[in-house]
């Protein structure tokens, strides 16, 4: 069996484990007679693997009472618009637009309401965490429903490493690529949401993780979808429809993983390390540099590049030669990015640090001699 060092930035590499696991009960799980794919989601088999793997979720996030946790689908991308229609009470709210998706989120919300930028980088291309200091005093000045952040940017590298002060404004987080990542202090986001497809299990799962007194009236705009009414779904365990049964299996699996692997503070350990040798690499490059300031760059995708396409371009083909996959940049920005999310091991980060060296001393001797 050869597997690769899976870099991709989502869908993304799972632990080995969780895989073995998975095929060994994918024709009889547990003397049931039939597979999680064959299963009713009605049945008490399944409603049994999914209370133990929200309750295995409430474990590793210390996630209190007061809130709900909903498995759905439609991605994170769906909620965008749910976050909108469920919480736009007064019909106004403030978003970070710190890259794509953020953008993204604060353009969806402008269908529902008033979505009023409070801070922005996309004058220096998404490269950092904008200046969060004025929030504090727009929030203060009232008339916000709640605050929106994307946590961790995928594509441009970039994650908060401080929240913002929202005072009482609820911080509503899309923290799909930094979920289970590292700990979170639930208690301090209002609501927050990640497809699984990085860190949390396969995609088509998205979680949403929501404060009780925030969803409990129902939704904000009659026009809601009830598969997108957070009240509803709570109320009916995430199964107003058919759930993604076999996607939430899968979930439960890597959440179970985690646990068994210390928890997040362990995986926020193994990240950090992982990060900081790839950091270190591109700090001491004279061919590769970061595209994210220092201040504000990711423990889960690293980004980077050499200035040259064409040698972007070499240098991902010979990746690709070593078993190296999935270190393209994303195709709005080009570069490399390795995503190095739990599952991804410490040897596939050196295989790769290993290779960045070698590259660079190839192309820069090559350089040298000409
Ligand atoms: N937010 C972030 C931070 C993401 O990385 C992504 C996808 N990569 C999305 C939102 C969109 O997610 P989905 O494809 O699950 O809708």
């Amino acid at each position: 069996m050869a597997r690769v060092h899976n870099f991709s930035a989502g869908p993304a590499a799972l632990p080995l484990g969780v895989l073995e696991e998975t095929a060994a009960e994918l024709l009889d799980y547990r003397g049931s007679g039939m597979s999680v794919l064959e299963m009713s989601h009605r049945s008490s088999t399944y409603q049994a693997i999914y209370d133990e793997t929200e309750a295995c979720l409430r474990r590793i996030l210390s996630i209190p009472d007061t809130y709900r946790v909903l498995f759905l689908q439609g991605g994170a991308t769906l909620e965008f618009a749910a976050i909108p229609m469920n919480l736009m009470r007064t019909g106004r709210a403030g978003y970070v637009v710190s890259g794509n998706f953020a953008k993204k989120a604060w353009e969806e919300a402008q269908r529902y309401g008033e979505a009023e930028a409070l801070a922005t980088s996309e004058d220096t291309h998404f490269d950092r965490i904008p200046n969060l200091a004025p929030l504090a005093d727009r929030c203060a000045t009232g008339g916000l429903d709640y605050v929106h952040i994307c946590q961790n940017n995928t594509i441009f590298g970039t994650m908060y490493h401080k929240l913002p002060e929202t005072g009482e404004v609820p911080l509503v987080a899309d923290v799909s690529s930094c979920f289970l990542s590292l700990p979170l202090d639930v208690e301090r986001y209002g609501l927050i949401y990640a497809g699984a497809q990085k860190n949390a299990g396969p995609a088509g799962v998205t979680v949403v993780i929501a404060r009780e007194d925030l969803i409990e009236d129902g939704p904000a705009l009659g026009i809601c979808p009830s598969y997108l009414d957070f009240r509803t779904q709570a109320s009916k365990g995430s199964m107003l429809n058919t759930p993604n049964t076999f996607g939430i299996y899968l979930c439960g699996k890597v959440f179970a993983w985690v646990e068994a692997t210390g928890g997040l503070a362990a995986m926020e350990q193994r990240n950090r390390q992982k990060a900081e040798l790839l950091y270190s690499i591109l700090d001491k490059s004279s061919l590769f540099h970061g595209t994210a300031q220092p201040g504000s760059r990711s423990i889960a995708n690293v980004t980077f590049r050499t200035g040259d396409a064409e040698l972007d371009a070499a240098f991902i083909a010979g990746a690709r030669e070593r078993g190296i996959e999935g270190i393209g940049g994303h195709r709005l920005v080009g570069g490399m990015r390795a995503s190095i999310y739990n599952a991804v091991p410490m040897e596939s980060v050196e295989a790769l640090a290993a290779y960045m060296q070698e590259f660079e001393a190839q192309h820069t001797s090559t350089a040298r001699s000409l």
